[in-house]
C-alpha cells in the first residue's frame, strides 16, 4: 500500500474516522478500527442459505434460491452505526469496503462463481439526489469487485415509497408491490442473480423486487444485505 504526500496531509487536516467508534483511523485502517472489524457481528446465513430465519420471510412473498445477511443487526449495535453512517453521513466507501469484506467471506465459502450479476434494490430518484448514491450499490460493487461479478443497475423504481416505515406489513407489502420495473429482462434471462439492499426487516421491498426479475425467467434468484436481523 502506498499513500502519497498530498493523501497524508488531507487525512492529517480530515483525519477520517471509524464509522463504528469514531476513533482517528491509521493509514493502514479502511473506513472502520481494527478493534472494531475484529468485533463485527458477522452472521452465518452463506452457511444455511436456503433455509434460515431470513429465508422463512421472504419464501411467502416471492420464489428466492439463497437468502443471506452479512451482519446480524443489533439496536444500538456496531450494525446499526454503520447503517446509520453509510446510509445519512456521505460515505459510500463504507459500502464498497463492507461489500469486498462480504465478497471476501462468500469467497472463502465456496461462493466464487454462483452468480452471473449482481443487482442492487435502486433507491428513489429524489432520494439519489439527496444522498449522493444508492447505498446498496456502493455494496453490491464491493462484493462485484471481489467476485469478479458485473454489478449492474437493472430494476428502477416507479413511485416514492419513502412514506411506508409507519405502515403494517400488509400496507407495506401493497405499498411496494409493483413499484419496481426491470429495464433490461433479456439480459437476465437464464441468468443466476444475486439482488443486494442494505437491510431486510419485513423483506417486502426485497420479495417485491425478486418478483419484478422473475419476469425476466432468470435461472435463479439469490438475496444478500449487509444487515438483517432483531
Ligand atoms: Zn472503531
Amino acid at each position: 500500500m502506498r499513500f502519497t504526500f498530498w493523501e497524508d496531509f488531507l487525512a492529517l487536516v480530515f483525519p477520517s474516522t471509524c464509522a463504528v467508534c469514531k476513533r482517528s483511523l491509521y493509514a493502514f485502517e479502511d473506513q472502520i478500527c481494527r478493534f472494531c472489524e475484529m468485533k463485527l457481528p458477522i452472521a452465518d446465513y452463506h452457511l444455511m442459505p436456503f433455509e434460515n430465519d431470513l429465508s422463512q420471510k421472504i419464501k411467502g412473498l416471492a420464489k428466492v434460491g439463497r437468502v443471506m445477511a452479512f451482519l446480524r443487526f443489533a439496536k444500538k449495535g456496531s450494525s446499526q452505526k454503520l447503517l446509520h453512517q453509510l446510509k445519512y453521513k456521505n460515505r459510500p466507501n463504507l459500502g464498497i469496503m463492507l461489500g469486498k469484506r462480504y465478497g471476501r467471506l462468500l469467497l472463502e465459502n465456496g461462493f466464487g462463481s454462483e452468480w452471473d450479476y449482481i443487482i442492487p434494490v435502486p433507491l428513489h430518484p429524489h432520494k439519489l439526489r439527496r444522498r449522493g448514491y444508492n447505498q446498496s450499490f456502493c455494496f453490491a460493487q464491493g462484493i462485484g469487485e471481489v467476485l469478479g461479478v458485473e454489478v449492474v443497475q437493472g430494476i428502477s423504481r416507479k413511485v416514492d415509497t419513502s412514506t411506508q416505515t409507519k405502515k403494517s406489513r400488509l400496507q407495506r407489502w401493497i405499498n411496494v408491490d409493483n413499484v419496481f420495473e426491470v429495464k433490461q429482462q433479456e439480459l437476465f434471462s437464464g441468468k443466476r442473480l444475486l439482488l443486494v439492499d442494505d437491510v431486510l426487516t419485513t423483506g417486502a421491498t426485497l420479495a417485491s423486487c425478486a418478483t419484478c426479475l422473475e419476469e425476466s425467467q432468470p435461472t435463479s434468484v439469490d438475496l444478500a444485505v449487509i444487515a438483517a436481523g432483531n
